[in-house]
């Protein structure tokens, strides 16, 4: 029922509560305004950036989310915290209790990137990827929305050929906190033929099949209301519950067309003809591949956002790349995703839909006047950094106003 505002309407004001205890890791503030307007509206974003190009891309996203939210009238406070490899250098752990407590009390989170060769071989809970897990879980964000579009300017970037890349602007809802990633029992054992074994369960509750199809049906309405739940309900009962409780509360959202499709299918389809698509909803497995599939339909991963949200509390906002530790400290990350994720910040997280245009039309019009980074170069373009082209987003967002970086 309250789905659109789980989605959309995030209070105004911000919640965040001062720590009674100080905290060991100080927090890096800054707060820039940008144009002359009194701002009326202020909201505190954690800044996570990370590892890897995490740092980089999240320093050029900050300043594209600081004028489009002045341009808007509006203005942030910013804390800078460590997560993943960074706070295992810094605390031991790759996620502090202040980090977690910021987050928590913020009212969105901009997360770059973790992860890197130094912690390859650490024992699992010391692992920067274990501190993103935790992240998730604490902050209950159970739905994971990643939009994969190829854009005009792009399209030849696509492993597929032009005709059926071309007009792709597709959506995956993935259930993020539930399903074989956390489900018990897990573990390692012995058999009854004296093998070693390793397992684990696919487990699915009717209220997190329910809570994560509303923001699907919510998230298909304000595109092309056609929803399209993968599953394998022909061979697992988590997979028979899915569809079953998604197609009950289909009945709420009669204005969107859904259909099922097993995950095998969805798997060819989404190369075969993935514009047969809208938007997708499927448990965390099926999602975590389903996505990444759906991203390389686009070309470079350096272009693709992710939103993860909750019923209650901050979203996270980030890109779905990783840290890339081939070209970090190199200014040839490409932040687009990360700027693209800024967008959504303001558009799920804070509700603020005008800014998040704002970026979005801006990261399209830096692509029109050609400027590409490594990753998405072709000829013809006019190849730059991370910093410049995060430049050229701030002058397509308004060229009247004066550049804050
Ligand atoms: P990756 O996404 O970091 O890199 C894959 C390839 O894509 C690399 O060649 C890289 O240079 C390129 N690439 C990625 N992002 C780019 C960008 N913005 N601009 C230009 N090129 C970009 O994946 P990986 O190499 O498998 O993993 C590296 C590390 O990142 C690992 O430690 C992994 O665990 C971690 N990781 C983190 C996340 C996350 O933070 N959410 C996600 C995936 C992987």
């Amino acid at each position: 029922m309250a789905a659109s505002l789980q989605l959309n309407a995030r209070s105004f004001t911000p919640h965040h509560v001062q720590s009674k205890s100080s905290p060991k890791i100080a927090p890096k503030f800054s707060s820039i305004r940008c144009s002359a307007t009194t701002p009326v509206r202020r909201y505190t974003i954690t800044l996570l950036p990370g590892d890897g190009i995490g740092p980089e891309v999240i320093t050029v996203a900050k300043n594209v989310l600081q004028l489009a939210g002045s341009l808007e009238g509006f203005e942030f406070g910013f804390k800078e915290m460590p997560v993943g490899g960074a706070a295992l250098d810094l605390t031991g752990v790759p996620l502090p209790e202040e980090t977690l407590l910021a987050a928590k009390q913020s009212d969105a989170i901009l997360l770059g990137a973790i992860g890197g060769y130094k912690w390859d071989t650490n024992e699992k809970h010391l692992k920067p990827e274990t501190g993103l897990l935790q992240l998730r879980e604490a902050l209950k964000v159970f739905a994971n929305l990643r939009p994969a579009s190829v854009l005009p300017q792009l399209v030849d970037a696509s492993t597929l050929k032009k005709e059926v890349a071309e007009g792709v602007d597709l959506m995956v809802v993935r259930e993020l906190t539930g399903g074989i990633y956390f489900g018990k029992p897990r573990g390692f054992s012995i058999n009854e033929n004296g093998e070693e074994i390793g397992f684990n369960t696919e487990v699915y509750a009717t209220y997190e099949i329910d809570r994560i199809a509303r923001i699907a049906f919510e998230t298909a309405r304000k595109r092309r209301g056609k929803l399209c739940s993968v599953d394998k309900a022909n061979v697992l009962e988590a997979s028979m519950l899915w569809r079953k409780r998604v197609t009950t509360i289909a009945s709420e959202y009669p204005d969107v067309e859904l259909t099922h499709m097993y995950v095998d299918n969805a798997a060819m389809q989404l190369v075969r003809n993935p514009k047969q698509f809208d938007t997708i909803v499927t448990n965390n497995i099926f999602g975590d591949i389903l996505s990444d599939e759906a991203s390389m339909i686009t070309g470079s991963i350096g272009m693709l956002p992710s939103a993860s949200l909750g019923e209650l509390g901050p979203g996270l906002f980030e890109p779905i790349h990783g840290s890339a530790p081939d070209i970090a400290g190199q200014d040839k990350a490409n932040p687009l995703a990360t700027i693209l994720s800024a967008a959504m910040l303001l558009k799920y997280g804070l509700g603020e839909e005008k800014a998040a245009r704002r970026i979005e039309t801006a990261v399209l019009d830096t692509l029109n006047r050609g400027f590409r980074t490594g990753d998405i170069y072709s000829e013809g373009n006019k190849l730059v950094g991370c910093q410049e082209i995060g430049q050229e987003v701030v002058k397509s967002i308004d060229p009247k106003v004066p550049i804050a970086i």
